[in-house]
């Protein structure tokens, strides 16, 4: 992690920040490529109606159409550690290193994107933290859904 990573990496913070102002749930993306930012994205299931925006694959959809030589040189970077349909998203399109702010709160696809290949740092950064700790405690049913499970 060096300083670009955090400037990155805050650019998510901004826009889980966001997520969370909008009603909807406070997880944050950003796509950079070669250190030029492609696109930013955040969680707006709630915001749109959607089953499948999350942060990571709002912000890779925001960035559209890419050559696979781009994804196969860029990095994500987002505020939680990524579910499985995020990871999965990443392993089909070759991202190779994927930045995550924090995955106390939630960890699932970690082993199995190292077992791919990506390279997977964790900054464990309080800010993400504490975003998802007052989304958990004030919007529990919001989060349970957004992760498949019955509340
Ligand atoms: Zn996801």
């Amino acid at each position: 992690m060096d300083d670009s990573d955090r400037t990155f990496l805050d650019l998510a913070v901004e826009q889980a920040r966001l997520g969370w102002e909008e009603g909807g749930i406070p997880i944050g993306a950003a796509l950079v490529h070669s250190g030029e930012v492609l696109a930013v994205g955040r969680n707006r299931r709630v915001q749109l109606g959607s089953a499948i925006r999350h942060g990571e694959t709002d912000c890779i959809e925001n960035a559209g159409r890419l050559p696979a030589s781009v994804y196969r040189r860029s990095v994500l970077y987002t505020t939680l550690s990524p579910c499985f349909m995020c990871a999965g998203t990443a392993v089909l399109y070759d991202i190779p290193r994927i930045v995550v702010g924090e995955n106390r709160t939630f960890q699932a696809s970690e082993d199995w994107l190292r077992s791919r290949g990506v390279q997977v740092d964790v900054v464990d950064d309080p800010a993400c933290v504490a975003l998802m700790e007052r989304m958990i405690a004030e919007r529990p049913q919001l989060w349970a859904e957004d992760i498949g499970e019955e509340s």
